[in-house]
């Protein structure tokens, strides 16, 4: 068998390897193999549906050294006065040339694509998925495993409830090849993707009245504008989120404070949602949302017949020509919290409150630039992803105390404070402007209370000094 050298093997080129890997390679002299089972860099925006943005601004995603996109501000549409979003096309040439230009080009990165990764005891293998060959990769610093949080999507994940024979279900990326058009359609899920496909399909002409939407769960969702790379927005985002929790007196009660300060959305002003995943939503897009009467909310759909859905806490009719729209797939993953840096290998998760590219790139500087693993651990405490109310205050508290132990650190603050996909990011142009330094300041006077406040709502114990 033959057998390939190398100082990291990091496995997986989407987002969070592909963060983790520049950031790496620009701050040490190290060969770095980059493997993936697909044949290109960017992980599942290969398999995601065409209509697919990003949720937030460009600028928030990609690799440390080179900005998605142009930083520019969207002057016409709906959305104008925010930042633009990237699409797919534009997420995969992005990660393409990253792939060429950044690494292939410089010869200290080597892409195994179209590569299965397994590990047989000690070995580290690699297989072709196209000769069928497989080599060995003999790994003289670390492995990273950087396919930890990968996502779960409709593309690649078969529908999670049972369906008849002759039921016509599809995965939301089929939408754009229709051969000819349903009477109505059925969407199924309760997150981004849900929202997307029912804005594209009204964006499209299809009327409210023949979607039927199927929504388990009731969402909260991040306004948008309050998410955008400007440090105005986000210390006013960081202090509203802290009065609220120091005002609540339940979960509950704190969402309702976040929604009343701008900062959450919900469709249906009547529920109390229970989920929180949170991404970002347009109010344009709001709006839209709203326009769907026929909204199904009986749980989880456990399977279809031919005239039947049958749900967790009843059914209801499947209406004849209907086109049933898989967004099911649960998308962000939670397996447990590990440290990052384990004795086997580096597993890449987030640190900070989401974020997964600035994350990943965080840990690429930190394993530079840091040479003890308790130091690098302590830094970069792994976090949860957001799904529940409870989990999304207990990202906060996590996050809000990785972010002071990194931020703590000179040379840290500095490179995040250059880092494009950092939200926090002070430009160090910005530092003294005085409407900075007030924004930066109101939070201050409620960041500790807001936090030991979160802390007990999300029954998240937070450090004491001997930890810290
Ligand atoms: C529709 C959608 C929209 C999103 N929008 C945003 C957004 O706007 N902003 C944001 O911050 N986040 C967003 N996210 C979340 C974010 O994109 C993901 O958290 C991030 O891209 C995950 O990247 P990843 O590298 O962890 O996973 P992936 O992109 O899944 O990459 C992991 C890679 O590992 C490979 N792999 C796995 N196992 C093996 C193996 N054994 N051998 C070889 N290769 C292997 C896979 O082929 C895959 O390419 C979105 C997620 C989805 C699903």
């Amino acid at each position: 068998m033959r057998s390939l050298e190398t100082d990291y093997l990091v496995i997986g080129a989407g987002a969070m390897g592909m963060a983790f890997t520049d950031a790496l390679i620009d701050h040490a002299d190290v060969h770095v193999t980059l493997v993936d089972r697909r044949h290109v860099a960017g992980g599942h925006w290969e398999d995601a549906y065409s209509f697919v943005r990003l949720h937030q601004a460009s600028l928030f995603y990609g690799v440390a050294s080179t900005v998605l996109g142009n930083g520019a501000v969207q002057q016409n549409g709906p959305e104008a006065g925010l930042q633009e979003r990237a699409r797919q096309p534009e997420i995969q040439s992005y990660y393409h040339d990253i792939l060429q230009r950044r690494f292939l080009s410089t010869g200290r990165v080597t892409f195994l694509g179209g590569s299965e990764y397994r590990a047989e005891g000690p070995l580290h293998l690699v297989s072709s998925r196209v000769t069928g060959e497989t080599v060995r990769i003999e790994v003289r610093r670390r492995v990273v495993d950087a396919t930890y949080l990968s996502p779960t999507i409709p593309a690649t994940t078969p529908p999670p409830f049972g369906i008849a024979d002759g039921v016509r279900v599809v995965p939301v990326n089929e939408l754009v090849r229709l051969g000819g058009a349903p009477t109505n359609y059925v969407i199924v899920g309760s997150g981004k993707t849900a929202t997307d496909a029912i804005v594209w399909l009204l964006g499209n002409g299809v009327s409210e009245s023949r979607i039927i939407w199927v929504r388990p769960r009731e969402p909260w969702m991040l306004n948008r504008a309050v998410v955008q790379p400007d440090p105005l927005v986000s210390f006013a985002l960081a202090a509203d989120t802290m009065e609220s929790a120091c005002a609540a007196d339940s979960l509950d009660d704190l969402f309702l404070r976040l929604e009343a300060a701008g900062v959450m959305l919900r469709i249906d002003t009547k529920a109390a949602p229970t989920m929180a995943k949170t991404p970002t939503l347009g109010t344009w897009e709001l709006d839209l949302l709203r326009s769907v009467e026929k909204v199904v909310r009986l749980g989880h759909i456990k399977h279809l017949t031919h005239s039947e859905i049958v749900l967790e806490e009843g059914s209801i009719p499947l209406p004849p020509d209907s086109l049933v729209v898989h967004c099911a797939a649960s998308g962000l993953q939670y397996p447990p919290l590990v440290p990052v840096w384990g004795p086997d290998k580096i597993r890449l998760q987030t640190i900070r409150v989401g974020f997964p590219c600035f994350c990943a790139a965080l840990s690429g500087y930190v394993e530079a630039t840091r040479d003890d693993d308790r130091e690098r651990n302590r830094l970069c405490p792994p976090n949860t992803l957001p799904d529940t109310l409870a989990s999304w205050t207990r990202m906060q508290v996590r996050g809000t105390i990785a972010a002071s132990r990194y931020g703590a650190e000179p040379d840290i603050a500095a490179w995040a404070n250059r880092c494009a996909p950092n939200p926090a990011r002070v430009d160090p142009s910005q530092r003294d402007d005085p409407a900075v330094r007030a924004a930066a300041g109101r939070l201050a006077e409620s960041a500790e209370r807001g936090l030991a406040r979160m802390a007990e709502l999300a029954h998240e114990p937070l450090p004491n000094a001997v930890d810290a």
